[in-house]
C-alpha cells in the first residue's frame, strides 16, 4: 500500500532573474514500510523533495497526498502533524530543554498525550537509541552523534508512521556516523516508512529497499 506519492512535483523559489528550479516535474511513491534513500549531488532539490513531502514547504506544481489524501495548504500542517516527523542534519534539539522534555514536546502539545505517558515512552525510545541515562541532561553535554540519536529518539516518540531524515549523518565528525546509522538500520527492520536523504551512498545500497536519485 502507497503511503506517500507524489505526481508531476515542481518547486520554484524567487522569481523572474532570481528564480531557481529546484524540483522539476517529479514523481515517485513510498509503500508503507519501505525504507528509500534520497541521493544525488548537491543542489539536486533533495531537501526540497522532502520538505514538499512533509508540508515544510508549499509546492508550485504537482501534488503530495499522504495516505491517499491530498497535502494542501490548509491541510499540510495537520497532515504532517499526523503522518510525519522529520530528523534533520543539525539535529534542531531545543537547548534550554532536557532531552526528557525535548521527547515530550511534541506529543504533549501537538498529540495531546498525557504527560506520564509521554515520558513512558520518551524512556523506551531512549533505551532503542542507547541513551536511556541522558533523559535529565541538555543537549549540550552530548556528542553530535549522541544529539542525533536523541533527535530520531524525538521522531519515534511522536509514533508518526513516516520519517523523513535529511542528511542526518551530514555534520557529524567521522567516528560518530556510524553509531547513527546503526540506529537507522535498526528501524529499518520495524514498519516505519524511511526517506532518507543522505550522501552515504554504501549505507543507501546495503540498507535502503530502494536508491531514488534525485
Ligand atoms: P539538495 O538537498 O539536493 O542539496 P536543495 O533542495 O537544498 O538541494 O536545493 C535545490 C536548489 O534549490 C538549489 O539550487 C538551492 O540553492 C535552491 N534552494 C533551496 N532552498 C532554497 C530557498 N529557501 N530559497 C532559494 N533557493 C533555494
Amino acid at each position: 500500500m502507497k503511503i506517500l506519492e507524489v505526481t508531476n512535483l515542481c518547486k520554484t523559489y524567487g522569481k523572474g532573474d532570481t528564480m531557481v528550479k529546484a524540483l522539476d516535474n517529479v514523481s515517485f511513491s513510498v509503500e508503507k514500510g519501505e525504507f528509500v534513500a534520497i541521493i544525488g549531488p548537491s543542489g539536486s532539490g533533495k531537501s526540497t523533495l522532502i520538505r514538499c513531502m512533509n508540508g515544510l514547504e508549499e509546492v508550485t506544481k504537482g501534488e503530495v497526498y499522504i495516505d491517499g489524501q491530498l497535502m494542501t495548504h490548509k491541510t499540510r500542517a495537520a497532515l504532517n502533524r499526523q503522518y510525519s516527523s522529520m530528523v534533520f542534519q543539525q539535529f534542531n534539539l531545543y537547548p534550554h530543554l532536557t532531552v526528557m522534555d525535548n521527547l515530550t514536546l511534541g506529543p504533549v502539545k501537538l498529540k495531546k498525550v498525557r504527560k506520564d505517558e509521554a515520558e513512558a515512552l520518551a524512556m523506551e525510545n531512549l533505551k532503542r537509541v542507547g541513551l536511556e541515562k541522558k533523559a535529565l541532561v541538555y543537549p549540550a553535554t552530548l556528542s553530535g552523534g549522541q544529539q542525533q540519536r536523541i533527535a530520531i529518539a524525538r521522531a519515534l516518540t511522536m509514533k508518526n508512521p513516516v520519517i523523513y531524515f535529511d542528511e542526518p549523518t551530514s555534520a557529524l565528525d567521522p567516528e560518530m556516523v556510524q553509531e547513527v546509522l546503526d540506529i537507522m538500520i535498526e528501524l529499518g527492520h520495524d514498519n516505519i516508512t524511511m526517506v532518507v536523504v543522505t550522501h552515504e551512498m554504501g549505507f543507501a545500497r546495503e540498507v535502503a529497499d530502494r536508491v531514488v536519485f534525485c
